[in-house]
């Protein structure tokens, strides 16, 4: 049981839950030099961390399975109109 937060409406006992990306942003991560190390033998070995960039997830919610397909719907809609044209 848990309020779906897209309707406000409390799911029946049993209902899975879904969670819902409402917001991404971009981010960015410098690399770090040396940031990784393990053992080999007596020796600590040290490996960069490469960073990298790409969205994360800003804001997340609980929704009903009806909610979460209707927003994947949409969130696939608005992506298609943002690339396919
Ligand atoms: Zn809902």
């Amino acid at each position: 049981m848990y309020r779906c937060q897209i309707c406000n409406v409390v799911a029946p006992p049993g209902t899975p839950a879904e969670r819902v990306v409402i917001e991404t942003r971009a981010a960015e991560y410098p690399s770090r030099p040396k940031a990784q190390h393990h053992r080999v033998g007596r020796k600590m070995k040290y490996a960069d961390d490469p960073g990298g960039a790409g969205y994360e997830i800003a804001k997340e919610a609980v929704a009903c399975p009806a909610c979460a397909a209707e927003h994947r719907a949409k969130a696939a809609a608005a992506e298609a109109a943002e690339f396919g044209a």
